[in-house]
């Protein structure tokens, strides 16, 4: 079964969204809903939608639109058709009796039901047609969420369904796992369950919602948004019907019952149009107070708001066991909330899988967490654990346990999947280093190294362990979201704010040799980033030998933003690429003009596609829909590669004043229309010193050496600047720039 034509039928939420990663795989698709008026508008909504659904908006016009009247025709030429209507069993029953009409014989269809049961979907249909039906459970927002449950039944072909995974895997980058006919699959099970967990532990042990969401956040490897931040975000009205699903669905007996109950402040919270974020607020709320945007959160006792406090447990690594033994409310919270995680999930085996490593994994991939609860309890370790917790009667995967109290029980990760992705080689590797800020492993003939800070900001410590990796061939790569954010600019404003800036020099200095030291070292560096790829984190990558990228990124140089310049070779290799062009060669303004412009501006791209005309990607570079490919891409590269030889340096030729005189009357308009003010100004002048080689003219030639050099010394000056600090700190403190 080849995949080369899809239809999509409703063009809400999903379908939109399922049609957008369809319009990014090359693969022609349409989309019909009541009427044409309704899919053109979904269409529109794709087009500007944030963070764009698209790779390439240029491709928008790949996506078809029609009706259902008078288009279904189109079924007929589709190798897949999805489903993706409102949940009402009446209108998705019409729907595939008009499909398995109308379908070309062969073709597979699936709904995207995230709580029906595939035997109700199905029940009007024949036995052949039940072969081809299936649940593909896509999850919101598609381009960006990597989980996909296939849902399959007893009648199905499974060398169809194994073909739908493989052709969602490859080409739609989704991590597909192959589930059974269970109420909310593998995902929403557990994972609404824990929000369940997380949530009415809360309430019963007197915890404000910022300590829940504290604890049941980043401490435990869940991010930050915690259970009360991210039942705003997907809408509490919308969780209330969730739940109301679960129950009706699930035995009376099922634990997930006595946490499903419906909280009266919660009610409320609905009826009075607090839904979350795109009601009125819900759990937290923004109010304005003597016009000021106060972030309150509500107190679950009274039902009144507050501003927010800051909670601060003092810990910031991801440590189950000590979190867990803590001596205090947040430690008997955490075990409270995570023992009933473990005893839940496991209960569940073998009944809706007997495959626990699949619930990890869809744990990860739907709910961004960075271990799934069976690696918790592997992490808590076997005997801990059993020495901590009461009960776990009816838990046949516990009592085993408890008798073998084999501490290695939990085997590969991973197992859904056949390519051989990071997470199953990373137990194969030797363990070289493991540091504050990365690991090093070593397997087979090369290095890798992970970042492994919050957002993969990067440190001194981060550089030593790129510089030490590059004793063999090295690939930069990670599971967690982000490649990294760019620098630690709370390390930098640590020394900063202690008038430690020999510190900040000898830091800057480091990163760049470290940058300088892989494009030259003697073997290959591949950098295969996914997520962000800022500042530093975009100079690793763009000074490493080969980059493999995802097509979720979001790349480029943003430091303006903050009040300074790249300083880790980011000025010197956007010249270096600029100065390559045809239109250089006429004009040798203009490479530094137009990398004035991108840097001056901290222009970003948010894929592949958008990042090559900036030149912060390449054509040369491989851009991959499946994040689980990024490593096997990676060494095959560095495989093709076993003959390598570094670069050859480069050499500038810049005209110093002349461009810079340019530069300067751009910055001097950009005044006078207020776009920038005095600060922005001084940024502009430092830069244009950089891009415009310093103190130089068109005759003489420039080493690399000479650019780290100006790009340091403009650092240092801005980096002392009241205003500069001023802005770090304002975007550490809220994730945002400030616009002065
Ligand atoms: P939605 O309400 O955003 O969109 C539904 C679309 O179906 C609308 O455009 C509507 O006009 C159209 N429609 C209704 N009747 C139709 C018919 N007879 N023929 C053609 N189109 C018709 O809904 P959604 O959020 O996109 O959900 C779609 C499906 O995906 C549901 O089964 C839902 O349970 C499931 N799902 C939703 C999410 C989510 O986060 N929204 C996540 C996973 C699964």
């Amino acid at each position: 079964m080849e995949i080369k034509k899809v239809v999509v039928i409703g063009s809400g939420t999903m379908g939109s969204g399922i049609a957008a990663q369809l319009c990014n795989a090359n693969i022609p698709v349409t989309l019909l809903d009541l009427t044409t008026e309704i899919s053109k508008k979904a269409r529109e909504r794709i087009q500007k939608s944030r963070p764009p659904l698209l790779i390439d908006k240029s491709k928008i016009n790949n996506i078809n639109v029609g009706n259902i009247n008078d288009n279904f025709n189109l079924v007929n030429e589709a190798d897949w058709i999805v489903e993706a209507v409102v949940e009402r069993i009446d209108i998705k029953h019409q729907i595939y009796e008009k499909i398995f009409k109308e379908r070309k014989i062969g073709s597979i269809v699936s709904s995207n039901t995230s709580s029906i049961p595939i035997s109700i979907l199905s029940e009007k249909l024949s036995t052949e047609d039940k072969k081809d039906f299936c649940i593909t459970h896509f999850f919101n927002p598609v381009r960006y969420m990597d989980l996909l449950e296939i849902v399959k039944s007893e009648n199905n072909d499974i060398t169809k369904i194994d073909a739908l995974k493989k052709f969602c895997e490859e080409d739609l980058g989704k991590g597909s796992i192959v589930c059974n006919d269970t109420p909310g699959f593998l995902g929403n099970r557990i994972g609404v369950y824990a929000m369940q967990v997380a949530m009415t532990e809360a309430f019963k042990m007197k915890l404000s919602i910022e300590e829940a969401d504290a604890i049941f956040g980043r401490p435990m490897g869940i991010p930050k948004t915690g259970v009360f931040g991210l039942y705003d975000l997907i809408g509490i009205d919308l969780m209330a019907d969730v739940l109301k699903s679960f129950i009706k669905e699930l035995p009376k007996s099922d634990a997930f019952q006595e946490v499903a109950k419906e909280i009266p402040l919660v009610k409320k919270l609905i009826e009075t149009g607090y839904t979350g974020r795109k009601g009125k607020g819900g759990f937290y709320r923004i109010n304005k107070i003597d016009n000021k945007k106060v972030l309150e959160a509500i107190n679950l006792e009274t039902g009144e708001y507050f501003p927010t406090k800051k909670i601060d447990i003092k810990s910031t690594k991801v440590d189950l066991n000590n979190l867990i033994n803590r001596k205090d409310k947040y430690g008997d919270y955490a075990w409270s909330v995570i023992s009933k995680i473990i005893k839940y999930a496991s209960s569940l085996v073998p009944g809706i899988t007997d495959k626990f490593n699949d619930i990890d994994e869809a744990m990860r991939l739907g709910f961004n967490w960075n271990r799934g609860p069976f690696e918790m309890l592997k992490e808590i370790g076997v005997k801990n654990f059993f020495e901590k917790i009461d009960n776990f009667e009816n838990n046949e995967f516990l009592e085993n346990l408890s008798k073998t109290k084999n501490e290695n029980f939990y085997g590969e990760r991973q197992m859904y999947t056949e390519i051989e992705t990071l997470g199953k080689i990373k137990p194969k590797a030797l363990i070289l280093d493991k540091e504050e800020s990365a690991d090093i492993y070593r397997f087979k003939d090369f290095n890798i190294v992970e970042f492994k800070t919050k957002a993969n900001a990067l440190d001194y410590n981060s550089m030593d362990c790129l510089k030490k990796a590059t004793d063999k061939p090295l690939i930069i790569i990670n599971e967690s979201m982000q490649f990294s954010a760019g620098v630690n600019l709370t390390y930098t404003m640590d020394f900063a704010n202690k008038g430690d800036y020999n510190s900040i020099e000898k830091f800057v200095k480091y990163f760049q040799e470290t940058c300088k030291h892989l494009k030259y070292s003697q073997y290959p560096v591949v950098s295969a980033p996914s997520g962000l790829a800022l500042g530093g984190g975009f100079e690793v990558l763009v000074q490493s030998n080969f980059v493999v990228s995802h097509t979720n990124i979001v790349i480029g140089l943003v430091e303006a933003i903050v009040g300074l310049i790249p300083a880790g070779g980011g000025c010197k290799e956007m010249l270096w690429r600029w100065s390559q062009t045809e239109e250089n060669k006429k004009d040798p303004d203009f490479a530094p003009l137009k990398v004035f412009d991108i840097i001056g501006h901290g222009k970003t791209a948010t894929s592949p596609v958008e990042a090559e005309p900036l030149k912060y990607l390449i054509p040369e570079n491989k851009k991959v829909m499946s994040r689980n490919s990024l490593l096997s891409i990676s060494r095959k590269i560095l495989e093709d590669n076993k003959d390598f030889k570094p670069p050859e340096e480069c050499k500038f030729k810049l005209s110093g004043e002349k461009v810079r005189k340019k530069m300067l009357n751009s910055l001097e308009k950009l005044v006078n229309e207020k776009k920038i003010l005095e600060h922005g100004l001084e940024v502009g002048k430092e830069l244009a010193y950089v891009l415009s080689g310093g103190n130089t003219d068109i005759s003489k030639e420039l080493t690399e050496d000479d650019l780290f050099k100006l790009e340091l010394d403009a650092f240092m000056k801005l980096i002392q600047t009241k205003k500069t600090q001023e802005r770090i700190k304002y975007t550490l403190s809220t994730g945002k720039p400030l616009v002065n």
